[in-house]
């Protein structure tokens, strides 16, 4: 397929105007003209790059990409090597931020919730992109997270008094934990997101309300994963998902 035809096919899919993201999202380097292999992963990490490169990838799918917002504009240091390597190999890298988390379907919220039984009754938070809902069965916290676990691979940090039931929960992937306090005023059970601040423990102890922190990379794998895996069936392209372990 050819670069922009699937920069535009993306861009139909997951509508990134319609959001105010802290970086550009769509293609943020530009490679070959033809892309045949897909390489993706959560973070344009140097790691990621050279993994996707040795695999003979053509374009990188990324939702952590370059050029934040506040962040200093030069290309020197890591992001030189970053850039300098995706150059010298011709490759782009495409990357999606807040339009990838909010998806209905491909999106990190639909999946994660998907794969841990949450069924979506609304969104809240900024530009919507909290979820909230229920379990498909009411259990207990310790029943949940120990899902959470064996799906993730990976042990939450918990703070919650005892092992309450939870039926209603409120999730967000990544680093949402600002957005527990309206998590709190919808009258949930139980908050899920990636990380956890200090005054979190305070919050959850004082509402009865459990936070779990399920990691900020494990919880954000399953949107570009499903998105690269999309693009394969509907695009003709080959796509690999490289997983690359981050315990925080
Ligand atoms: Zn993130």
């Amino acid at each position: 397929m050819l670069l922009n035809d699937l920069r535009d096919y993306i861009a139909r899919l997951l509508e990134p105007d319609r959001f105010r993201d802290y970086c550009p999202n769509g293609l943020q380097v530009e490679g070959k003209t033809e892309v045949r292999r897909i390489a993706s992963g959560v973070t344009a990490s140097q790691k990621l790059l050279e993994a996707a490169t040795a695999w003979k990838a053509d374009a990188i799918l990324v939702h952590h990409g370059f050029f934040w917002r506040n962040e200093n504009a030069a290309i020197t240091g890591t992001k030189k090597r970053r850039i300098a390597h995706l150059l010298q190999h011709d490759v782009s890298l495409l990357a999606y931020h807040l339009p990838l988390d909010a998806h209905a379907e491909l999106g990190n919220n639909a999946q994660l919730g998907q794969l841990l039984g949450f069924m979506e009754h609304g969104r809240f938070g900024e530009q919507e992109i909290a979820w909230h809902g229920e379990l498909a069965q009411q259990q207990t916290l310790s029943q949940l997270t120990g899902k959470i676990h064996r799906t993730l691979e990976r042990v939450p940090l918990v703070i919650a008094d005892g092992d309450p039931q939870i039926r209603r929960i409120a999730w967000c992937t990544g680093a949402a934990q600002g957005y527990f306090e309206e998590a709190v005023a919808l009258g949930v059970d139980a908050f899920l997101t990636g990380e956890i601040s200090e005054q979190n423990v305070h919050l959850a102890q004082e509402t009865g309300v459990a936070f779990i922190a399920a990691g900020h990379h494990a919880t954000e794998r399953y949107g570009v994963h499903a998105l690269g895996n999309h693009l394969a069936e509907h695009c003709g392209v080959e796509h690999c998902f490289f997983d690359l372990a981050n315990p925080v």
